[in-house]
């Protein structure tokens, strides 16, 4: 067994937890790189552990890492804040939703940024129903949301939302796209008059670490 997989089989037994308090146990050697610790116990997370004769998922109470996470904004991004007086909302626009597509696509989760998370905060929609709601406008989101940063009556600022999400759950890429001024790292913005444009697409793609000869293909098409 490799010295990682020890580690990691030690931090495992000496009690359950969570995948991320685990992770942080191994890490706390410094022997390991964290991102090798992290693949290393999806790895396990995987196959249940049977490598290492442990019952793993039954003693690591959270589940895989999320590798590649998108803060999502929604007006200026997957609009142009078009304001619908009849439904007294805005929709969204079909090119912008098939760019955003194209950034979501394969491993990529949604944690939705936008101040549209306040129909689940304020409880008239669930995680799953907001998912919903994004598929009937055609985004390719099935399984992919993750949930909602804070409210603003917790943290007062959009970035804090997302660094906040980011330090609890520790994704290994991570982007966030919005029409609003963020002083952020992996931050794309968006001309809020016509949302979503091809450019942001590659550069999202890069911030959520694909690789850049696949990106390439994002690129060119
Ligand atoms: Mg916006």
């Amino acid at each position: 067994m490799s010295p990682l997989r020890r580690a990691i089989v030690e931090a495992v037994r000496s009690g359950t937890g969570m995948s991320r308090e685990i992770a942080e146990k191994v890490c706390a050697s410094g022997e390991f790189d964290p991102r090798s610790v992290r693949g290393a116990i999806n790895d396990l997370l995987s196959d249940g552990g049977l490598t290492l004769g442990i019952d793993f998922k039954l003693r690591v109470s959270r589940g895989k890492f999320e590798e590649r996470v998108l803060f999502l904004d929604i007006d200026g991004v997957l609009n142009g804040h078009e304001f619908n007086e009849a439904s007294q909302s805005c929709g969204t626009r079909r090119e912008c939703v098939q760019r955003l597509n194209r950034v979501i696509e394969g491993p990529v989760k949604i944690v939705i940024s936008s101040a549209w998370r306040y129909m689940v905060l304020n409880g008239s929609m669930t995680e799953k129903g907001f998912e919903n709601l994004l598929r009937t406008h055609g985004v390719a989101c099935q399984g992919k949301v993750l949930g909602c940063t804070k409210p603003d009556e917790v943290i007062s600022t959009r970035e804090g939302q997302i660094l906040a999400w980011v330090r609890t759950h520790r994704p290994l890429y991570w982007a966030v796209v919005d029409d609003m001024t963020l002083q952020l790292d992996n931050f794309v913005q968006t001309d809020k008059r016509s949302g979503l444009a091809e450019a942001d697409v590659y550069r999202l793609r890069e911030h959520l670490g694909v690789p850049a000869h696949l990106n390439e293909q994002t690129k060119a098409s």
